[in-house]
């Protein structure tokens, strides 16, 4: 039954809100879900799905994989489909895999799951790579997909269904004073209030939100229709272009070797933030992304261009029975611009927010929504 007071109230019902209303309803507390449209829309439902801790710094990789569990019980208790796919960073260049070598050596003591593999072997994991000039691979175990349209969905219904958390589609949390949040036509009271409005940055505390190194980046994505003949990708894929992208790989001393190179050779790749990533849905669909562009306001309309440097460099590493494209997409998500992984505010006291995940909101949202939730942060 619908109340009007609230042990947790959570604005925003992406990923990272989603995730406070799960763990705040596992240990008992009455929780209200807010948000503004019908169903999440935000970048939530616009990313590959990937679960991936291989790509998160040292320090962030126990909350990925603390994250990484939630979303396995989750998908059974949720029923929706996850898979826990691993993933393969290709070298096909030598600083490639001298990057890939280093890394190796250094992370199965700080708790990466990491093998070096030869190019004869990649096809243990995947029938989709493009062996010719391959020098080999690195496979990482811990990485796992899930259909980000199809989870949310269900995480949602299982919310409201088995956890009690009153939902409440089509409603704009406009004001907070706490202990009370308003919409235009209503009003509740809550014990606490999280904000998790992703890359909304100018309904709830405006003001504070602008002063913090937050940005939003828009990225373009791509999707085929379900391959034939239930052909299955294996581990998700990643080209060289991602060893410049993830924080995982910044510890590594041949890093700026390997970006001087595509700095000199792959401008437009740089310009565009581009780099190439392929994850399959549970329906055998190919995603596939994604390029990186920073605007406060970005475009509405995406660039051909940008999806066609992303479709010639797949083919550079990728093979697959049907690389037509079914769907394109972009998604917009707000990043912190200095290096940290998230964003808390307590702009008043019982009011947190939480935002600025960027590109790992899928990995991380679980971990740290347990973290705050039982404030250990
Ligand atoms: C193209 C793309 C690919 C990505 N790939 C991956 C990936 O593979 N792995 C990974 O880990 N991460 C990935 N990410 C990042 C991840 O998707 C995001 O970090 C995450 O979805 C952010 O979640 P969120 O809940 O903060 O934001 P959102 O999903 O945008 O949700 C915020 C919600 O809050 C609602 N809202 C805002 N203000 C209000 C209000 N005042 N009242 C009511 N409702 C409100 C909005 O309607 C929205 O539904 C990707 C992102 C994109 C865009």
């Amino acid at each position: 039954m619908p109340t009007s007071h609230y042990d947790l109230a959570v604005i925003g019902g992406g990923i990272v809100g989603t995730a406070h209303a799960y763990h705040a309803a596992q240990v008992g507390q009455k929780v209200a879900l807010f948000e503004r449209n019908d169903r999440p829309v935000g970048a939530t439902i616009r990313n590959f799905g990937m679960v991936w801790p291989i790509g998160q710094a040292p320090d962030r990789l126990e909350r990925a994989l603390r994250s990484r569990q939630h979303w396995l019980d989750l998908a059974e208790k949720s029923k929706f489909w996850a898979t826990a796919a691993g993933s393969l960073h290709l070298a096909y260049q030598a600083d490639e895999m001298e990057v890939l070598t280093e890394f190796a050596e250094l992370a199965g003591a700080q708790g990466y799951q990491v093998a070096l593999t030869s190019s004869q072997k990649v096809v243990d994991y995947t029938p989709a790579v493009k062996k010719e000039g391959l020098l080999g691979a690195l496979y990482s175990h811990t990485e796992v997909n899930v259909d980000p349209r199809q989870a949310i969905t269900q995480i949602h219904a299982f919310l409201g269904e088995q956890l009690g958390v009153d939902l409440y589609y089509r409603h704009t949390i406009r004001e907070i004073n706490y202990p009370r949040l308003h919409t235009a036509e209503q009003s509740w009271t809550a014990d606490r209030i999280i904000i998790a409005g992703g890359d909304d940055l100018s309904t709830l505390y405006p003001e504070l939100l602008a002063q913090a190194p937050l940005q939003r980046c828009k990225l373009q994505m791509m999707r085929t229709a379900p391959q034939p003949n239930n052909w299955q990708l294996g581990a998700n894929l990643a080209g060289g272009l991602t060893l410049q992208h993830y924080a995982a790989f910044a510890q590594c001393e041949h890093l700026p070797a390997l970006k001087a190179r595509i700095a000199r050779e792959l401008p437009t790749y740089n310009q565009h933030g581009i780099h190439v990533m392929v994850s399959q849905t549970a329906l055998g669909e190919l995603t596939i992304g994604d390029s990186h562009e920073y605007d406060y306001t970005p475009s509405p309309f995406d660039k051909q261009a940008i999806n066609q440097l992303i479709l010639d460099y797949l083919h550079r590493f990728a093979k697959a029975p049907d690389l037509e494209i079914a769907e394109y997409w972009h998604g917009v998500y707000a990043k912190m611009m200095n290096g940290a992984t998230e964003l808390i505010l307590h702009p008043e006291p019982g009011v947190t927010i939480v935002t600025g995940l960027g590109g790992a909101g899928m990995t991380l949202s679980f971990g740290l929504a347990e973290e705050i939730i039982n404030e250990n942060i």
